[in-house]
């Protein structure tokens, strides 16, 4: 069967259709805001889990009308989208769970108990430390039995293997995917997007999986999309999605190629596996999640590591950080990326922006002026 890019915009579609049908048989859904959240102990209780961060301007309003304007739009859109009930997938979960990342979402998971059940874990903050470690281990058993009380089910450490491989061997093949940019595009930036993005949508990790083998394939044998002479662009920073991509329009439009994404939505997990190798299930999980790089680790020397092989390998020639308003982490962080590129002799552009399309016409002059630099 041939898979496109257009099979991955469905997914939203379809999954809807497909977990409205699950829980007519008494299957439970659980939402997630965040790529801390251990997905694997939600396939092992036999739930479906769901991605709930909000990337449209939409039910912002709602939301500030309890939370402060001053804040992240991904947090406000979440919330606004839980408030206003207008998120089928937010209005078909059992359970949301949620992590202390930030400031600003863990303050609104506080407030988003009022609407549904909120199970928080409690997210270190130093990669490094035993202690943090063992905190995070400690987390990751206290959602086990979350979901097993609140879900009546018992999640077996057989049944978490499985889904450990499952997970493993979906971050591998959507690894090999973007990987593929790394010679002559193969997928323009929004594409990109629409495949890493979307997949959080899907209800069946096991369709899931033989759409994107069989993407892989198609594009390994394919054409690539004619942006061998365009300056490759490398979007790091906040996360983006569909209905947040106007950063990735900007800079297609204005003739680069975002070749890739080194945010949480793109590159930033696709690195780690869970060790099948280590005897405890949750071990294995709490160490692949801690080793994250998110600007609320502190410090996060591998988000460094990362940004600074992914410079090499894909061949990048200038750097976009974004910032979401309000966002104090990778706002800071910004120094420290910004630094690292100049390091490497390229062109680096720190945006700062909202949802809204108020700011479109002065990021697009500062993202021209950013492509005419680069020789
Ligand atoms: S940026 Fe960090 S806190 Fe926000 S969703 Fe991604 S991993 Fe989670
Ligand atoms: S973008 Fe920044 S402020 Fe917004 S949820 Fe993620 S870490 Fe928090």
């Amino acid at each position: 069967m041939t898979i496109n890019i257009e099979d991955f915009m469905r997914i939203r579609e379809t999954s809807l259709m497909k977990i409205k049908a699950a829980k007519d048989e008494g299957q439970k859904v659980v939402g997630t805001y965040c790529a801390y959240c251990p997905q694997e102990m939600i396939l092992a209780a036999g739930a479906i889990p769901v991605s709930l961060c909000g990337t449209s301007e939409k039910p912002i309003a709602a939301a500030e009308e309890v939370l402060p304007r001053n804040l992240c739009p991904l947090i406000k859109s979440s919330y606004g989208f839980a408030a206003t009930d207008t998120c089928p997938f937010f209005h078909f979960s059992d359970l949301i769970i949620g992590e202390t990342t930030c400031d600003g979402k863990k303050k609104m998971f506080e407030i988003m108990q009022d609407i549904k059940p909120v199970h928080v874990m409690q997210l270190p903050h130093l990669h490094q430390l035993d202690a943090a470690l063992k905190l995070w281990i400690t987390e990751l058993r206290r959602l086990r039995s979350t979901l097993e009380a609140d879900l009546a089910v018992e999640i077996s450490d057989d049944k978490l293997w499985e889904a450990i491989a499952k997970v493993n061997r979906e971050t591998a093949t959507v690894k090999a995917i973007c990987d593929l940019n790394k010679g002559e595009p193969v997928l323009s930036g929004l594409d990109l997007l629409t495949v890493t993005w979307s997949r959080h949508f899907s209800s069946d990790k096991n369709s899931l999986l033989s759409m994107l083998k069989g993407l892989q394939e198609e594009l390994a044998a394919g054409r690539p999309v004619g942006s061998a002479k365009k300056p490759r662009v490398l979007l790091t920073g906040c996360p983006v999605g569909l209905g947040s991509e106007k950063i990735i329009r900007l800079v297609e439009e204005a003739g680069g190629c975002i070749v890739a994404m080194e945010n949480c939505s793109g590159y930033k997990t696709l690195e780690l596996q869970a060790d099948s190798g280590i005897n405890d299930p949750i071990v294995a999980l709490a160490q692949k999640y801690m080793a994250i790089p998110c600007s609320c680790m502190s410090p996060n020397p591998y988000r460094m590591e990362l940004l600074r092989h992914m410079i090499e390998e894909f061949r990048v020639d200038a750097v976009v950080d974004l910032t979401w308003q309000a966002c104090h982490t990778y706002n800071i962080e910004a120094f420290e990326v910004g630094r690292l590129v100049r390091d490497n002799g390229l062109p680096y552009l720190h945006l700062e922006s909202d949802y809204s399309s108020s700011d479109l016409e002065t990021l697009k002059i500062r993202i021209e002026a950013l492509l005419e630099m680069v020789v």
